[in-house]
């Protein structure tokens, strides 16, 4: 077998994308004669600079000469955008098998995932490992090129994604999508295909702004599902449609960490104790202090997340949450959280008894009395709390869901949860 990985062919100044050349890839690839087993999409690290559009390098399973997959995917790289100067286009071709790639190819893919590559991380194993390559001014899509070269042997947890293309000539122009029927299809999916619409939004997430030739994108736990889902859609004409095997929805950016040990651009699965009362700050942004071993993390759920917002704004000082996001300028973006421990008492000065009203302080440690009744307390008592917030799981809307984040729907999550759609 041979994996053909590529990656950084996005424009977007020029509408290319580096899922349409990828089964621009996997047709060739086809049309010479090589079975293809899958197409991998692979989304990297999404907090990356430098990223394209996405962050998704694309890798082709098939059976066919190196020599002459190289040849193809060459060719193929003309066709990406290389007059836009943001896009650094790169190949690898490997001959192994998809399950079997070395294990420093496979670390490689999971700290493309998690973590960050410089380029001459992917130059030199990319020698040391023997695999040819091909490249366009600078050749940095090499990295997500040999990243997803290692993915499949690197991650068990896949998705699917059934993409359909605009005809060439509608590329750039508004998208002729009836989103009744989007709204429809969504709904008779549900939960094997997932992040479809955005209900409460109205938003047909499937559906890009970008000018790129993706007409939508549906995406699920099941093929066949996902390719129904888009067949049920009424829109202009479909050019062409294909099925990925991506790591969309799978949480794999995700690494496990402490508010100690936190590293700017990476994402976190963590731990910790809400410090500070959630504050709406200027824009609708919600900021609060996380703490977990005597260090804070400010954490923040930002505009664009929408009814998230008002999850986190139902968090209190004291509570205990697995927090999760990416840390960026100091700041773990939420993009979902579990409730643990919830405070549901607070400590408040006591009422008198006999007349109900609030009892005055006596003065440091020395109680409580009420000067006309003359009862008096040791201290302040404990009373319920109304909490709006039920333990378990919560999460942004679909309408702002990361392309690799994992919707609660898809299950798998160690407490109760509460899914958005
Ligand atoms: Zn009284």
């Amino acid at each position: 077998m041979t994996i053909v990985g590529i990656d950084d062919t996005d424009s977007r100044t020029l509408g290319m994308c580096t899922t349409y050349l990828g089964a621009e890839l996997a047709g060739l690839l086809r049309d010479a004669g090589a079975p293809v087993e899958r197409t991998l999409l692979v989304r990297l690290n999404p907090a990356v600079e430098h990223k394209t559009r996405g962050n998704a390098a694309v890798a082709v399973h098939c059976d066919i000469e190196p020599a002459t997959a190289h040849e193809i995917v060459d060719e193929v790289l003309d066709r990406a955008a290389t007059g836009d100067d943001q896009t650094s286009p790169g190949a690898v071709v490997a001959d192994c098998s998809p399950d079997g790639a070395p294990e420093p190819v496979a670390q490689f893919a999971v700290d493309a995932i998690q973590t960050h590559h410089e380029l001459a991380d992917a130059r030199t194993l990319i020698e040391e490992v023997g695999y040819r390559s091909a490249t366009r001014a600078g050749g940095r899509g090499r990295i997500g090129a040999l990243a997803a070269v290692g993915a499949w042997t690197a991650f068990d947890e896949w998705t699917y994604e059934c993409i359909s293309y605009r005809e060439r000539g509608r590329w750039g122009s508004e998208r002729a999508v009836d989103h009744g029927s989007v709204f429809a299809a969504a709904e008779a999916g549900y939960p094997t295909v997932w992040d479809t619409v955005d209900r409460v939004e109205e938003t047909a997430v499937c559906v890009p702004r970008t000018p790129c030739p993706i007409l939508h994108g549906i995406r699920g736990d099941d093929p066949d599902a996902v390719r129904s889902v888009a067949e049920q859609i009424e829109s202009e004409a479909v050019a062409d449609r294909h099925l990925f095997v991506t790591n969309q929805g799978t949480d794999a950016h995700l690494q496990p960490g402490t508010i100690e040990t936190v590293h700017e651009g990476h994402s976190y699965r963590l731990t910790a104790t809400v410090a500070t009362e959630p504050e709406t700050r200027e824009g609708g942004h919600v900021f609060l202090d996380l703490e977990d071993g005597g260090e804070q993390l400010q954490a923040a759920a930002f505009e664009p997340t929408k009814r998230f917002r008002d999850r986190v704004r139902g968090l209190r000082v004291g509570d205990q949450i697995t927090a999760c996001g990416e840390v960026s300028d100091g700041t773990l973006k939420l993009e979902k959280f579990a409730l643990r421990e919830r405070v549901d008492t607070e400590r408040v000065t006591p009422d008198c008894p006999d007349c109900g009203r609030s009892m005055k302080s006596v003065g440091a440690n020395a109680g409580y009395r009420c000067r006309d009744c003359a009862t008096s307390a040791p201290g302040k008592v404990e009373q319920p709390v109304e909490r709006t917030l039920e333990l378990g799981w919560y999460e942004v809307p679909p309408v702002a869901r990361r392309h690799i984040a994992k919707p609660l729907v898809r299950g798998g999550f160690d407490a109760l949860i509460h899914p958005e759609r």
